[in-house]
């Protein structure tokens, strides 16, 4: 039988995993399966060219027992809702796991960015605001960026909700730009959060960091300042980077600034000079130390992982390895940090954005780095302590972490 790679599916089966240990009761077991609330939008975005496209929208505010629902909004091509729905229950798992006061939800547009003008961007990113405006809010939900959406994305809708409602409510959407109510620190948050829990991984296992050879797939957000701060914060030599048109290796390490100077002057990955070229799923396969999947679900699987040489995998990437993989990969010595703990960093910092917006006082990036590792620390000892007492995978451990808190608020709630 062919593997299900339905994201949906494989959160589910990842709960049912975590409920079965916990002794979860059937009926909060059934109510964490299945979202809380979603929305479909249809939105009409009038072209360049003078005709009107229709795109799909969908924000699924999965869990808000512990807090306001929070997650990013994805503009891609493949966008489905069981992807959207999927992103939302992992956002619920990650922001517990970090212990942040806030739910799990996530947005997407069925759209093609690459495609699109900024003017059209732009009419797409407020109708989309336009459509959820007065089901978001500080007190309900607050979106911020994901795959192919970014700071002016952000600062579009944050305008839209501001001039719909009338005042000023930076809260209501993180990710912004330092000139709207962002906070320093935003842009290499998930990064530099997974960063330091490869430093806590690395200090575990007894593997020196100063040279060790790192391979990251994705070379957006996540993916570029991974290379930066893989080479500037640990001292690891970055051997190989890709994005989706493919990726480049060099066994002496690939200089962070020339690489990240020629993605944005060619806008990517593949053609950099001094460099040979491989395949994403070569990537995958190199033997380096550290393996940072950071761009899009479902790319360790059943047909690969036991072709995966690292000693980390560090999931920087929501979703990137299968059930099936996770159980190829128990079998070898890899240790594996799990994506809504390895990349928490993102909507930890998001949730500092808005505290500062909420106290009208701004912090320096010294001050939220500090305040990151300790958070992301924290988590990381929580889970792998989980897995040691409980004999069970770091991913596991992980869920058995968050779906117990999450599951304590809903149960002081009275609603299950
Ligand atoms: N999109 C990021 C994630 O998947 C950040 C979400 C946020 O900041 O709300 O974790």
């Amino acid at each position: 039988m062919s593997e299900n790679l339905n994201p949906f599916a494989i959160a589910q089966a990842q709960l049912d995993a975590a409920a079965e240990i916990l002794q979860l009761d059937p009926q909060m077991h059934a109510f964490l399966r299945e979202p809380m609330r979603e929305f479909h939008f249809s939105i009409p975005v009038h072209m360049d060219d003078g005709h009107v496209e229709i795109f799909k929208g969908f924000r699924v505010q999965y869990n808000d027992a512990r807090g306001p629902a929070k997650g990013g909004i994805r503009f891609h091509p493949d966008e489905t809702i069981d992807t959207v729905r999927a992103l939302a229950a992992w956002m619920t798992w990650k922001t517990a796991v970090v212990d942040l006061p806030l739910g799990g939800g996530k947005g997407g547009v069925i759209c093609n960015p690459r495609e699109m003008s900024q003017g059209e961007l732009e009419r797409l990113s407020r109708a989309f605001m336009r459509n959820i405006a007065r089901y978001v809010g500080i007190t309900q939900d607050v979106p911020a960026p994901d795959v192919n959406t970014n700071a002016q994305i952000m600062s579009w809708m944050v305008d839209e909700y501001e001039v719909l409602m009338g005042h000023r409510e930076p809260g209501v959407i993180t990710g912004k730009p330092m000139e709207l109510g962002g906070s320093a620190g935003r842009p290499p948050a998930t990064a530099m959060g997974g960063i330091f829990t490869i430093r806590e991984a690395a200090r575990l296992i007894g593997l020196p960091l100063e040279g060790a050879t790192c391979a990251i797939q994705g070379y957006g957000n996540v993916g570029s300042f991974a290379h930066k701060l893989a080479t500037e914060v640990l001292g690891m030599k970055v051997v190989a980077v890709s994005d989706e048109f493919g990726g480049i290796y060099n066994s002496q390490g690939l200089d962070y600034d020339s690489v990240f100077a020629h993605v944005k002057s060619t806008g990517r990955v593949p053609g950099y000079p001094g460099a040979e070229s491989v395949t994403n799923s070569d990537l995958l396969e190199l033997e380096v130390d550290v393996l940072i999947p950071g761009a899009i679900e479902n790319q360790i699987t059943g047909q690969n992982a036991d072709r995966i040489k690292a000693r980390i995998l560090a999931e920087l990437a929501n979703g990137p390895t299968t059930p099936e993989a996770d159980e190829i990969l128990a079998a070898k010595n890899i240790y594996i940090i799990p994506d809504f703990l390895c990349n928490a960093g993102g909507v930890t910092v998001s949730y500092f954005e808005m505290v500062q917006n909420a106290q009208q006082f701004y912090w320096d990036e010294g001050m939220i780095n500090d305040r990151l590792d300790r958070k992301m620390t924290t988590a990381f000892h929580a889970v792998h302590n989980m897995a040691q007492s409980k004999k069970v995978s770091n991913r596991v451990a992980a869920y058995l972490v968050a779906v117990d808190r999450v599951a304590r608020a809903v149960r002081w709630r009275g609603w299950v």
